[in-house]
């Protein structure tokens, strides 16, 4: 009896051992996971010298993948090299940036999984987004517009307030919530990606597509058969983003960017890839002046 009692108290404290031994190694695995998605991103980047931007690769003028060279190309490209150029300065690390592509839908989840360091993604600042990342100051004034077909009837968004017409939109973007508010009545079909939103629009599955004029203007240039109608009717500014709560890298981002206003690289830049689009007034987008 006496035997059985003690067996049954062995199995029942290997038991517990087995338990707690296998609680402590998922809880020290969770705090290594915690530790990893908030470490200080300005310390990992110097310690890796590269800061990996989330950059898009299907946004003309901002970042289109060049098919040729492998390599994303664009206003926002530009900007993010030139930054970590800058940031480089600043810390007195060697640093190089390097992209990562990134969709409108997957980019806030790239930076909370350390997948990526910053986005530099066409990203309107909003309070909701506020909430969950840090955004540097504006660098770039947009606002949403419509693009239709140039015999198309609708001159502006009000037009498509009617259940007859459909607004195509992409995934994850302030287009796809705020669409809703100016065009209450009006069907809204959300793509994954650009090339997707205007594949549709060219099939007829909608009348409109609807996002920030800028991003439009890039799309029109490419679709001669298409135009902007009724000018912005949000305002859209843009910033990059840093995971919440990274106000060492937020810091110098927003340094970085200031000097490359005062030294004039970003008017440069905002020069060279918007003066010549037309029908845009490249000096409506532009910060700081
Ligand atoms: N700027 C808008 C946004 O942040 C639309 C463009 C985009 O998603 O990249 O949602």
């Amino acid at each position: 009896m006496e035997k059985i009692r003690k067996r049954r108290f062995g199995i029942i404290a290997s038991l517990i051992l087995v338990l707690v031994l296998v609680l402590g190694v998922l809880w020290a695995s969770q705090t290594v996971k915690n530790n990893q998605t908030h470490q200080d991103t300005l310390a990992r980047v110097e310690k890796k010298g590269q800061i990996t931007w989330g950059v898009k690769a299907d946004t003309k003028l901002f970042g289109l993948m060049n098919t040729k060279t492998g390599q994303p190309a664009g206003f926002e490209i530009d900007l993010a090299k030139a930054m970590t150029a800058q940031i480089a300065k600043q810390t007195g690390k060697k640093l190089t940036a390097n992209f990562v592509p990134v969709t409108s839908a997957s980019r806030i989840q790239l930076l909370k999984n350390t997948n990526i360091d910053g986005l530099i993604s066409t990203m309107t600042i909003t309070p909701e987004r506020a909430k969950i990342v840090d955004f540097t100051n504006v660098y770039f004034n947009a606002g949403q517009s419509l693009l239709v077909q140039k015999d198309s009837n609708i001159q502006s968004i009000k037009d498509m307030n009617d259940p007859k017409y459909t607004v195509l939109v992409v995934v994850g973007t302030t287009a796809a919530q705020e669409t809703k508010k100016y065009a209450p009545k009006a069907k809204v079909i959300a793509l994954q990606d650009y090339a997707s939103a205007m594949q549709a629009l060219k099939s007829g599955q909608g009348q409109a597509l609807s996002t920030d004029n800028a991003i439009l203007y890039g799309l029109a240039t490419e679709n001669p058969d298409y135009h902007l109608v009724g000018g912005v009717f949000t305002k859209a500014p843009y910033g990059m983003a840093f995971d919440h709560n990274q106000k060492p890298m937020t810091k110098q981002a927003n340094q970085a960017l200031a000097t490359l206003q005062a030294d004039g690289t970003y008017n440069r830049l905002i020069e060279k890839w918007f003066k010549n689009v037309p029908g845009l007034d490249w000096h409506d987008l532009e910060v700081g002046k």
